[in-house]
């Protein structure tokens, strides 16, 4: 199981995941051509891509998924809520996912859990390979983790879970306070100390990497964030890989051959 980053923040968010033999886009934040040019970053080409999942209707998650679905023809799986939002996705393409009844795709298992966060229906996700059984939980944009997420992501093999913002680096930071309530708040984003408590709550014996998504350029850096959650599960028993996707540059963030370490693809990305 593999996965890149071809961006992760308030500019753009796009993820890669290969399990199974298969490779689904997770969010298109960015253009078509943009997207091409971030896979290519990353040696992928857009055709060896089965599909896409959308997390929420928001521009950062979802403002290249109509046209890069209908340049690359791909299924949009997403809530109902969120396919509506978006809009314009002709019916054969959508691929409606409701919590408690997982779909089959492409010899995937898609399981869809509903998040607070400020949109119409977001959505985190499980991935499970029906082949190999892997597992790997999505989930960004969200102020608060349900139980149903602790226990839907609980030793899965790869976590790819959002840690936003320190929160004094929040609170004494440039934002005005109205913004910070947004951010903190049960419909805003995730903290780096809720990040380590869910972690926590999830790393078991299978899990191998935790990747930390969304981080905040002016409430976070990938060291504090790295930080506070190797910090918090070294108390406990997971010793595998914890890493914060580069916000602006496409990543190998996960599945590193050989244990090569994951530098961020640093190139001109032309855009
Ligand atoms: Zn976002
Ligand atoms: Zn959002």
């Amino acid at each position: 199981m593999r996965a890149w980053t071809l961006g992760s923040g308030s500019s753009g968010n796009s993820i890669v995941l290969e399990t199974g033999g298969q490779r689904i886009l997770i969010d298109c934040g960015f253009g078509p051509r943009a997207v091409a040019t971030r896979l290519k970053a990353v040696g992928i080409e857009p055709e060896s891509i089965a599909g896409i999942l959308v997390t929420h209707e928001h521009v950062d998650h979802a403002q290249g998924v109509g046209r890069a679905q209908h340049k690359w023809r791909w299924p949009v799986i997403a809530s109902p809520g969120t396919l509506d939002a978006i809009g314009g996705i002709p019916d054969r393409w959508r691929r409606p996912v409701h919590p408690g009844a997982p779909l089959a795709f492409e010899g995937l298992e898609i399981q869809a859990f509903d998040i607070p966060h400020d949109a119409s229906a977001p959505s985190a996700f499980l991935v499970t390979s029906r082949s190999s059984g892997e597992r790997a939980g999505i989930a960004h944009d969200l102020g608060e983790v349900p139980e149903a997420l602790v226990a839907g992501f609980r030793d899965a093999e790869l976590l790819l879970i959002e840690a936003n913002h320190d929160t004094e680096m929040l609170r004494n930071g440039p934002y005005p306070p109205r913004l910070q309530d947004r951010i903190r708040g049960r419909l805003g984003h995730l903290s780096n100390a809720q990040s380590a408590e869910w972690a926590v709550a999830c790393a078991g014996p299978a899990t191998r990497e935790i990747v930390l998504l969304h981080l905040s350029e002016q409430n976070n850096t990938p060291e504090v964030a790295e930080r506070t959650l190797r910090g918090a599960l070294s108390r406990g028993r997971f010793r595998g890989r914890v890493m914060a996707a580069p916000r602006k540059t496409p990543a190998l963030v996960a599945g590193h051959a050989n244990g090569r370490s994951g530098s961020a693809v640093q190139m001109a990305l032309g855009l």
